[in-house]
């Protein structure tokens, strides 16, 4: 008998604990919305039942992840856990310096603290938005400068999260004394969930060696990423995704992350770079609100836990079963009629609001529009990524985002098929009657990030 080719790539993985959901009905859930404002940052997460929010620190940890917990070493200086961790980065991002802090905010925070200030110019392929916000924050301007095939949402180009380096170049050349650093977020989560090609990252290395500037990664996604170019770029086949990351990290002189993010942690961040300057100014803003530097905001457990997440990322049975089962839910909606933005990105399917409500204009929020609809009809919570993230501009102008997008994260290593089968059927309910959905007003909002916190009401 021939060896079998299975078509299911299973979870690798059995469950080992586990959590129970509370089911609600689609009355307790209009309550429930309406009472958070219509925003659903603000609805508590027992009356969600399938949480797609975000992928950040929702994973489920290893039982080696809490193995390590229980190895951590809470001394407040010169941890045995810190050095641990350290390792464990320098491992895949091979810097001089690595500094922990309590979220990737965190490292953003102090890394513009820096380096930014008015007058600034700070690239990305895209912004995070909390990125942005930590640019603009320091007096600086945040610039998205993405390749234009990201702006198609029918293009199937594999590497949307490219920069679009002739725009980077001509910057640099008109500009290039006010820019302090370049930065590459990989991959690109405001963009779609969109890889950035070794290929375009050499480029961009290129341009920042011409005019002299440091490249830094946003790195949150670093393994998805490293997946994505060993599946779709020329000459990466077949290779490990461990040195795939090495050589993206040989590219840049430094980076900022999110370790709630691919490390698999529940929380924290690191900054990490090669210049010793720049990394004593860092420390000492770092002891300045987050902590001594071998902690940096997070106990030495997970620090720990931490350094595990970073080896079990990287695995390729982890990596095809997460991608691939990303890919299953986009490809079951798109099969169906439902618009989402292609190709499917990594840790995340984006859905198009504008297409699926065109009788919604941007100011009216169509991507609140639609993640509350889905709410309340599958208690599955998502998140409005369009103008009510970032319409606002820090003038205090409100114009359209270029996209309006309702992304659907999964957390990582958390739920199964049927969880995911379950959103399939919620999606397609709300999408045989998005004509019927309406608009949303802004009832208030705070000046800065206002989509966690803003309320609304529904308009007639
Ligand atoms: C999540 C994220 C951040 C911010 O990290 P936090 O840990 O949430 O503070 C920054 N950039 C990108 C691309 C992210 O996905």
């Amino acid at each position: 008998m021939d060896a079998p080719e299975f078509r299911t790539i299973i979870e690798p993985f059995r469950i080992h604990s586990v959590e129970p959901l509370r089911m609600t009905t689609p009355q307790q859930r209009r309550t429930a919305v309406q009472a958070a404002g219509y925003n659903l940052f603000r609805i508590d997460a027992q009356d969600v039942l399938i949480d797609l929010l975000t992928d950040s620190g929702t994973g489920a940890m290893s039982r080696d992840q809490w193995a390590a917990l229980q190895h951590g070493d809470e001394s407040y200086a010169g941890s045995p856990s810190y050095y641990l961790f350290r390792d464990a980065v320098r491992e895949l991002f091979p810097f001089e310096h690595v500094i922990p802090t309590h979220q990737g905010r965190a490292a953003e925070r102090i890394l513009f603290g820096v380096l930014g200030g008015p007058g600034k110019v700070v690239p990305n392929n895209t912004h995070f938005d909390t990125t942005r916000a930590n640019v603009e924050y320091t007096g600086a301007a945040a610039v998205d400068l993405v390749t234009s095939e990201a702006a198609d949402p029918s293009s199937d180009y594999p590497f949307k999260g490219d920069t679009d380096v002739a725009a980077l170049e001509a910057l640099l050349r008109t500009d290039g004394e006010r820019v302090p650093v370049v930065m590459v977020t990989i991959t690109n989560n405001s963009g779609g969930g969109q890889p950035v090609s070794l290929a375009n990252l050499r480029a961009v290395r290129e341009v920042c060696d011409t005019y002299g500037k440091p490249l830094f990664l946003d790195a949150c996604r670093f393994a998805e990423n490293a997946w994505f170019i060993r599946e779709n770029e020329a000459g990466q086949g077949g290779r490990e995704v461990a040195d795939i990351v090495r050589d993206i990290a040989a590219l840049a002189d430094g980076m900022t992350m999110s370790a709630k993010k691919d490390p698999m942690g529940n929380i924290g961040g690191w900054l990490a770079m090669n210049d010793d300057e720049l990394a004593r100014q860092c420390r000492d803003l770092l002891i300045l609100t987050e902590g001594f530097p071998t902690y940096g905001g997070l106990a030495g457990r997970d620090l720990e836990a931490l350094a595990q997440g970073l080896r079990e990322v990287v695995e390729h049975d982890y990596l095809r079963y997460r991608i691939r089962s990303t890919a299953y839910l986009g490809e079951s909606l798109r099969e169906a009629g439902v618009p989402v933005v292609s190709p499917i990105g990594g840790h995340a399917v984006y859905l198009d609001a504008k297409a699926l409500l065109p009788h919604v204009p941007p100011l009216q929020y169509p991507g609140q529009s639609l993640a509350v609809a889905l709410y309340e009809a599958g208690g599955v919570r998502s998140c409005e990524i369009g103008t009510v993230m970032f319409g606002r501009h820090p003038d205090g102008s409100e114009q359209p985002a270029a996209r309006e997008l309702v992304r659907l994260a999964i957390p990582r290593r958390t739920y199964t098929q049927s969880h995911i089968d379950y959103v399939i059927e919620t999606c397609l309910h709300v999408a045989a009657n998005a004509e019927s959905l309406g608009g949303y007003r802004i009832v208030d909002e705070p000046p800065n990030l206002r989509h966690f916190t803003a309320s609304f009401a529904p308009l007639d």
